[in-house]
């Protein structure tokens, strides 16, 4: 046996190591710099504990979590390696202690946290001591382009410069390739190992399903796990509070967590969970890091999370014991916007780095590839299978519209029909049946597909083609993200082969405006909108304080019919169009036509409430 196994078996009594366990020790010995990513539960902390044992200088860990430090400390010491912390949460003595531990190289380990490096005692104090290797738990805190830049990491870029004899290990469960060398940079490592894990999770099950109740969505899940384990994450503290209450109502042993509790309530919450006294925890982000449960059989998302990274922490923390668990994601376009709402109310730096990441969580949601494919892809790990058997695209439990293929020709042979030329908003527009300058110079307006598909919003016939893109049925080529036929959606079209659209959500039979077809079974032509182009708009022009009130009135209208339909409120009606009518204040169905973004259909679909929420505001 070698000696890092004879250390891992002496002191932790395992009799084998996970993958990459060895070469993360192993670079750690020979003093290399390295990074190491590894999902969550992937057994990182043994990595720079063990090397610890067989070095006769100080290792130091830098780790942001310090209310686990105690803990990680306590168990260390149990298992007979001496060990300390050194943090804000030390009480005078306990300081002294520690300090005066330290030069007398009493600890083989030293945990500490990364606003410890701004005091330049300690530093030079770890600098007479010699350090021989400094870890870096949750690395990815230094990188702006990951999800958790914390200010104080960046200050662990002068480790190198400061200890050069010193290696810098790297530890994070969650790095796209762009962040890792972002923090191979920060962190100056110098032609560092390198070692990336396997983020496939065959055992966890993936499913994105559309929300139409938290409470009942929430509850099925929870109902199909009866004696088991998980975890309901929320965006808000309130949304925990709510859940929490309404599920205990049902019956269900149910806790709540959250950084607005006090420390005591949450360690309180945190030991129920673990002793088995509650069996779901309602938390939001706060809840995670350290659980030590590998039995967490279901990981809920009654909301959207904020980004990939994000989502794969969570659900991560499910099935650790490699037993199948289920990850089940409930979202709405809503979702979206209350998280573009706290990001731009919260985030001072990075806003648009924020914002890119939550729309790539929110096309994962509507995407229409696998998601383990996606995940794994997500964190640069090359995906060699054909399926995963292990979400809902790959079993076809997706839930999907009825009239899927058919729509799916539809938008297929428009592509084709416009000559397999442009991106998705003008095959929308077209499929709509709306008159631009552009679709009518080219004659568009006159193709058999144009007004073919008319009961559904622009947005909902853009994600529709992006998922047909997922399926392999189109190509987006170059760089206006043209959609070009594949031999694939060939055979959809010509009925050999299905596809699949998700179901968007309700929408009013009413509404819905069936197109008639000829002879043939063909489609008729749309009837072209007479009304012509609505004039221009005062674009940028500013609004009296009276249209700023009906602004306001018209926003929230335009959330609550978002939120009926399932569909961001953009998908409603743009910002512009919106200003437009604030300003205009049309009275009639045919003035209400003229406001450009109003178009045919969305005046048939939403214009008697807006005119009748104008007219409410000008009888004030
Ligand atoms: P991570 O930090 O990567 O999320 P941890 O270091 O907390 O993971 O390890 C997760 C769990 O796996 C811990 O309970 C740890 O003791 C255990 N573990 C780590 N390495 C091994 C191993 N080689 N054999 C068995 N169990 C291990």
């Amino acid at each position: 046996m070698d000696s890092l196994l004879q250390v891992v078996n002496k002191y932790w009594g395992y009799s084998s190591l996970r993958p990459l366990q060895h070469e993360a020790m192993t670079a750690a010995v020979d003093g290399r710099d390295s990074l190491v990513v590894l999902p969550t539960g992937g057994g990182k902390s043994l990595c720079y504990q063990a090397p610890a044992l067989l070095s006769d200088k100080l290792t130091v860990v830098v780790s942001p979590l310090i209310a686990l430090m105690k803990d990680q400390v306590d168990r260390l010491i149990q298992r007979g390696i001496s060990s300390a912390f050194f943090n804000s949460s030390l009480d005078a003595a306990d300081r002294r202690r520690v300090t005066a531990g330290i030069p007398r190289r009493e600890y083989k380990l030293l945990f500490v946290a990364p606003e410890r490096f701004a005091d330049s005692l300690f530093v030079d104090m770890l600098g007479h001591v010699g350090v021989g290797s400094f870890a870096i738990d949750e690395a990815h805190c230094i990188s702006h382009w990951g999800h958790d830049f914390r200010a104080d990491y960046r200050r662990l870029g002068q480790l190198k410069v400061r200890f050069p004899n010193a290696a810098v290990h790297g530890f994070t469960a969650t790095a796209t390739p762009t962040v890792r060398d972002d923090i191979i940079a920060q962190l100056g490592l110098r032609q560092p190992v390198m070692l990336v894990g396997d983020f496939f999770r065959p055992n966890l099950r993936y499913r994105v399903v559309r929300r139409t109740s938290a409470v009942a969505n929430v509850l099925s899940v929870i109902r199909q796990h009866r004696g088991h384990i998980g975890i309901v994450y929320c965006i808000r503290r309130d949304d925990v509070d709510r859940l929490t209450s309404q599920l205990q109502l049902a019956g269900v042993r149910a806790i709540g967590y959250h950084a607005g509790m006090s420390d005591d309530v949450r360690t309180q919450a945190q030991d129920d969970f673990s002793t088995g006294k509650a069996d779901v925890v309602v938390a939001t982000v706060a809840f995670g890091m350290g659980i030590d449960r590998a039995d967490i059989r279901y990981v809920v998302h009654a909301a959207m999370p904020k980004s990939i990274e994000h989502y794969q922490q969570e659900t991560g923390r499910a099935g650790r014991d490699g037993l199948p668990a289920d990850c089940v994601l409930f979202y709405t376009g809503g979702d979206f916007h209350t998280w573009q709402r706290i990001i731009r109310k919260n985030e001072s730096t990075d806003l648009e780095n924020k914002l890119r990441m939550l729309s790539e969580m929110y096309d994962f949601c509507t995407g229409m590839s696998c998601r383990h494919r996606r995940l794994v892809s997500y964190f640069g790990q090359q995906w060699d299978r054909a399926a995963c058997d292990a979400c809902d695209i790959c079993t076809g439990t997706f839930e999907h519209s009825p009239d899927s293929t058919v729509t799916a020709q539809k938008i297929l042979s428009c592509i084709v029909r416009t000559g397999e030329r442009y991106g998705a908003a003008y095959v929308a527009d077209v499929l709509m049946g709306t008159p631009t300058d552009r679709i009518v110079d080219r004659g568009h307006d006159k193709l058999s597909t144009f007004g073919l598909i008319t009961d559904w919003p622009k947005g909902v016939l853009i994600m529709w083609m992006h998922q047909l893109a997922d399926q392999g049925f189109l190509r987006i080529e170059g760089e206006y993200r043209v959609f070009k036929m594949t031999p694939e959606g060939w055979r959809v079209l010509s009925s050999q082969a299905e596809a699949r659209l998700s179901d968007p959500g309700r929408r009013d039979g009413r509404q819905r405006r069936e197109r008639r077809t000829d002879g043939a079974g063909r489609p008729k032509r749309a009837p072209a909108r007479t009304t012509g182009l609505p004039p221009l708009s005062g674009k940028g022009e500013p609004l009296d304080a009276a249209a700023k009130v009906l602004l306001g009135r018209l926003r929230d209208l335009r959330r609550r019919i978002a939120d009926e339909l399932n569909v961001p409120a953009f998908m409603v009606f743009s910002d512009k169009t919106l200003r437009e009518m604030a300003r205009r204040q049309p009275r009639s169905p045919d003035e209400f036509l003229d406001i450009k973004g109003v178009g045919a259909i969305k005046s048939r679909q939403f214009g008697e409430r807006f005119l009748e929420a104008i007219q409410a505001h000008l009888r004030k």
